[in-house]
């Protein structure tokens, strides 16, 4: 059966046509959804009961359970159960500019990144929209409070889940809905360059941000596998083409690594390969976790490598660590649930 929660307004609608439902009772219920966000059909008190019936026997509507939360300041995190018994997480972030929500895409992810959490754990299958929108209802309505910003930075890689993220975010974006801006949702990605270019070609104004993590292929190949099928020149030229295109800035995220991908001379290769490119850097101090090699770079080589950046005009910034004490890395609570079992 499907979820309610899968439709965008505009296929909602169609839907409804094609029932012989009127327009206007689709945006009723889209508003029942989002706005008011009732969660049964029988509480939609303006439908007639036929229509009801109908909707209640042929869609879902609140599938995902809350099996765990976590709080630390400023940071809560939650792990979900999906109606097929997998187990998602999604981190909320208080800023002073108000809520950010890391959601996942994917039960696992395939990509095999050797620093990341969840890529120990191979890809299930792929969220549907409505478990993507299901996590920002269940984590609004935990916390009374509004979701400004979403990031796609869980579990999982989105562009290798496109059409349903995209659905997704076309969802959260609605005005009559949830309403998040869509200058207000970043979907970050390990580099599948054909979907940066379809990506591109939307034009949707959402931020892209590029998981990059080294400064030649040598380095990123040993510890990003899609490197091989995608290389930094690869990323680069189309990273070029899509600021062109876009008239937009990208994000490339940087996790630091101790003596991986930290050094002085790895910060200077990274100055040569961003210049002139309209970017941002967010340098990523590493979340250790418990059963992989790597440890994160000192502090001090930490800001040795901001200023590298910095002194040579690139826009960089060191990410303000958050929630390592409720292990917010991506898919560190979910590999600890499951490992536990
Ligand atoms: N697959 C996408 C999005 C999910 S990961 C991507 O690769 O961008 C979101 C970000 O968290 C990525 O930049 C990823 O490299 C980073 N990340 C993964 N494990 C981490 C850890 N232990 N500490 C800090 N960042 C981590």
């Amino acid at each position: 059966m499907k979820s309610i929660y899968d439709y965008p307004l505009v296929d909602l609608i169609n839907y409804f046509e094609e029932i012989g439902e009127t327009k206007y009772r689709a945006s009723q219920v889209f508003q029942w959804l989002y706005v008011k966000r009732v969660k049964s059909f029988e509480k939609m008190t303006n439908l007639k009961k036929t229509l009801t019936k109908f909707l209640s026997e042929n869609f879902k509507i609140d599938e995902l359970k809350l099996i765990k939360k976590q709080e630390d300041v400023d940071v809560k995190k939650y792990l979900f159960e999906l109606y097929d018994g997998n187990i998602i997480e999604a981190v909320l972030m208080k800023h002073d500019y108000g809520n950010s929500i890391c959601v996942s895409s994917q039960v696992g992810c395939n990509m095999g990144c050797s620093f990341c959490e969840s890529g120990r754990l191979k890809k299930a299958r792929n969220l549907y929209a409505f478990e993507l929108v299901e996590q920002v209802l269940k984590v609004e309505e935990d916390i009374k409070d509004r979701i400004s910003h979403v990031v796609l930075m869980g579990i999982g890689e989105p562009f290798d889940n496109y059409d349903n993220v995209m659905r997704f975010i076309k969802i959260i974006n609605d005005p009559k809905g949830i309403n998040i801006g869509i200058r207000h949702i970043t979907i970050s990605t390990c580099g599948i360059v054909p979907k940066i270019k379809k990506f591109m070609e939307e034009k949707t104004g959402v931020n892209l941000a590029i998981s990059l993590h080294a400064p030649n292929n040598e380095i990123r190949s040993n510890i990003m596998p899609i490197n091989k099928v995608y290389n930094i020149e690869e990323i680069i030229s189309s990273v070029k083409e899509y600021i062109k295109v876009t008239n937009r800035r990208i994000t490339f995220e940087y996790i630091l690594l101790n003596g991986v991908n930290d050094s002085e001379d790895c910060a200077k290769e990274l100055v040569k390969l961003l210049k002139g490119i309209n970017c941002y850097v967010n340098l990523i101090p590493y979340n250790e976790t418990s059963n992989i090699k790597y440890k994160p770079s000192k502090k001090v080589t930490i800001n040795k490598f901001y200023d590298i950046l910095k002194k040579n005009s690139i826009n960089v910034t060191i990410r303000r660590e958050f929630g390592s004490k409720v292990s917010a890395a991506c898919g560190q609570l979910r590999s600890q649930q499951i490992t536990r079992k």
